[in-house]
Formats: structure tokens, C-alpha cells, sequence
């Protein structure tokens, strides 16, 4: 009854679509903006949110096994496959060389989501602390952080090792990111060092909303593809990152 009620007075105040829209969190859309325009830190998932592309697609690609690593993504991202084998077979299909990445970062670099890099920099004037939690490579990633102004130390993701010649040797297995589970553990150890209140994670795919809890609210970003169980279940879904600086600018 109380939430019949709570919901009919926000109704009368106007935007019916989108009160009637309501996250898995139960916030109607006027308390997630709300709760947005006094987040205290914001965690962005990196591939099809800040840049357009994957950049295990991408970087497999380039080094000729495009085909196959993509089949590997799809199953990963279904659920079917735990997350750190899908990395470990993907990774072994072609196992990038330290000049492979860097040819790579320099042939194809990741492009930037439309808006993003206003997004990030109108939270940085706003004192909020951005941070990079990506199932992706460190070294795909810091290029982007450089260009976003976000330091070394406020990106968690997965980190490629190399032999001493520079040859593929595997990945570090102590990086959260490298897990199911991985990126609610970074936010989880973010909030309990920082305080963070609230704290906000973006992305597009099921393992970005699985962080929310610990996550005050979870972010949806359609923008470069589409998840239905993201749409559904996501406290507020955009497909543009200017959707996101309307609220901060008012
Ligand atoms: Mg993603």
C-alpha cells in the first residue's frame, strides 16, 4: 500500500514514464537523479561505455584472431563460461606480445563514447572521483586514462604479464577484475576506504549491475549495445552520456 501510494504521488507530480519506469532497486527515477547529482564517486565500466568497442575484440583483431575470441566474448557475457576461463582461453587463442599491444594502442586506438569525456570532466569539477573498473587490460586502458584525467591509481582492471622478451606469459590472477564477482568487490573496497556515499557504477553489461549492492545505484548505458536484463534492471538507463550532464548542469 505504501509503495501504491508513494508511487500515485510521484505520478501526480508529472514524468509518468519514467516514475513508472523503476529499477530492481525500487528508486523511481526522481530519487536516482536525485541521489546522481550528489554522488560522491562514480565507477565506469570501460568496454561499450567509455570507449565503443571491446577491447579483447579489438586487440584479437589485430593479432588475427578476431573471429574466434568473439565467440569466446559472447559466451562469457551469457553467463555460461566462469569469467576467468573464458579470459584465460580468449587470452590463450593469441597471446598478445607487449609490441602487439603497442602497435595495437597505436593502429586502433579505442574511440571514446560520445560525451564521455565531458561527462568525466563535469564530475571532476564537481569534485567526484572517478574511477576505471574493467574487466579489460590495464594496458589497453591507460592511454584512455590519460586522455580522461583519471590517475594510475583509480583504474582497477585486469593486468597482462610478459615474459622478460616481451612474449605473452598470462594474466595477473590477483586483479579483482579477473573474477566473477570482481567489479562488486572493487566498489565494495572503495566505499568501505573512502566512505563514498553513494557511490554509483555505469555499464552495459550484467557483471556492471551485479555491483550494485555493494553500488548505491547502478547506471545502464545502452548507448553502443543494448542488454534487456541491463534496460530492465538498471535504476536509470541512458543511451547518451548527455542524459547524464543534463542533471549536474542544472
Ligand atoms: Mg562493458
Amino acid at each position: 500500500m505504501l509503495a501504491a501510494a508513494r508511487r500515485g504521488c510521484v505520478i501526480a507530480r508529472g514524468s509518468v514514464q519514467q516514475s513508472q519506469k523503476r529499477g530492481m532497486a525500487g528508486m523511481a527515477h526522481e530519487e536516482v537523479v536525485a541521489l546522481w547529482k550528489s554522488a560522491k564517486a562514480v565507477c565506469f565500466d570501460v568496454d561499450s561505455t567509455v570507449v565503443t568497442e571491446e577491447g579483447i575484440d579489438v586487440l584479437a583483431e589485430h593479432c588475427g584472431a578476431g573471429e574466434a575470441v568473439a565467440a569466446w566474448t559472447r559466451k562469457a557475457m551469457g553467463g555460461s563460461v566462469p569469467f576467468h576461463e573464458a579470459l584465460e582461453a580468449r587470452l590463450n587463442l593469441f597471446g598478445p606480445s607487449v609490441k602487439d599491444i603497442q602497435d595495437c594502442n597505436t593502429k586502433h586506438p579505442l574511440e571514446l563514447t560520445p560525451g564521455i569525456a565531458d561527462l568525466i570532466a563535469t564530475l571532476h569539477e564537481r569534485n567526484v572521483h572517478v574511477y576505471l573498473v574493467s574487466g579489460g587490460f590495464r594496458q589497453m586502458i591507460n592511454p584512455l586514462a590519460d586522455i580522461l584525467n583519471i590517475s594510475r591509481d583509480r583504474i582497477y582492471a585486469n593486468n597482462l604479464l610478459f615474459k622478460d622478451d616481451g612474449s605473452f606469459a598470462g594474466f595477473d590472477p590477483e586483479e579483482p577484475t579477473s573474477r566473477a564477482g570482481g567489479k562488486a568487490k572493487v566498489v565494495q573496497t572503495l566505499k568501505e576506504a573512502h566512505g563514498y556515499d553513494p557511490i554509483f557504477m555505469i555499464g552495459d553489461g550484467a557483471t556492471d549491475m551485479e555491483a550494485r549492492p555493494p553500488a548505491d545505484a547502478f547506471i545502464g548505458f545502452g548507448g553502443v549495445a543494448v542488454r534487456e536484463v541491463v534496460k530492465e534492471g538498471a535504476d536509470w538507463f541512458v543511451t547518451d552520456m548527455n542524459d547524464l550532464i543534463k542533471p549536474l548542469k542544472e
